[in-house]
């Protein structure tokens, strides 16, 4: 399906981020994508942004509506992990890992909903992970962030179903990006035997789900959780 509607991927320089905006370049889409270093891939406009600062997300919000138009279809993808076990999780471990996944969703889908609500047309895509609801040892503070992302989406749903926006989650399992190539190779080993495909999955895989969500055949789906996962996180 192709569409000529503007899109902005956060976190779109490298890793899932970067797939979903080739995506929707592929498929006909205007697209920008946040950046804080590094550029994203041929086809998109690349604006700097750090998702935990409110004044620069709204800088590169306009920078965007200048260049493209009112943002149509959001997708909060930026995230980092701080792993550890809890007796060791610093309270900055805690703090900056939920600033960024739950805090920085908070302050780009605002910026974003305005627009949305004027055009009363709206496609927002949240990025958790099944962790957020299968849980992971040394990860509280991501899961945590992860699967308040859930909370999140079926609120603003209720809030701005009415006005032609729906917000959806999607939850990725292990994906092949910097952030799983850090885990050692035992521990990926393992990881494989407890997914049911038996395998991670590329980003573009991801990827179409999201352009999915966005598509005109998605208009009626809103406060799901799509997992992504090859089944590692069913039943959750
Ligand atoms: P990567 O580590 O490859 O990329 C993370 C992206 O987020 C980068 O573009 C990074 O920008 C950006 N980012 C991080 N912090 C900030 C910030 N403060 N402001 C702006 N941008 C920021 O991660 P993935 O591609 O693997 O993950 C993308 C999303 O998918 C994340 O939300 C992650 O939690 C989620 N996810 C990933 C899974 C996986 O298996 N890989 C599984 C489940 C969920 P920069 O390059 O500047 O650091």
């Amino acid at each position: 399906m192709t569409s000529e509607r503007v899109v902005l991927v956060t976190g779109g320089n490298r890793g899932i981020g970067r797939a979903i905006a080739e995506r929707f370049v592929r498929e006909g889409y205007r697209v920008a994508v946040t950046a804080r270093s590094g550029e994203g891939p041929e086809g998109t406009l690349t604006v700097r942004a750090d998702v935990t600062d409110a004044a620069s997300i709204d800088a590169a919000f306009s920078e965007v509506e200048a260049s493209l138009g009112p943002i149509e279809v959001l997708v909060a993808n930026a995230g980092i992990t701080k792993d550890t076990l809890l007796m060791r999780m610093s309270e900055d471990d805690f703090d900056s890992v939920v600033n960024t996944n739950l805090g920085g969703t908070f302050r780009v889908v605002k910026r974003a909903s305005k627009a949305m609500l004027r055009a009363r047309f709206g496609r927002i895509v949240l990025i958790s992970s099944v962790v957020g609801l299968y849980g992971s040892a040394g990860q509280v503070n991501y899961a945590a962030s992860k699967s308040a992302l859930v909370g999140f989406a079926r609120s603003l749903t209720r809030e701005l179903g009415a006005r032609g926006i729906t917000t959806n989650v999607v939850a990725p399992g292990f994906i092949e990006t910097d952030m799983t190539a850090e885990l050692p190779e035992e521990t990926q080993k393992q990881y494989k035997a407890s997914i049911p495909a038996g395998r991670f999955a590329s980003p573009d895989e991801v990827a179409g789900v999201v352009s999915w969500l966005a598509g005109d055949d998605a208009a009626y789906i809103s406060g799901a959780v799509i997992p992504v996962d090859g089944g590692l996180g069913m039943g959750h």
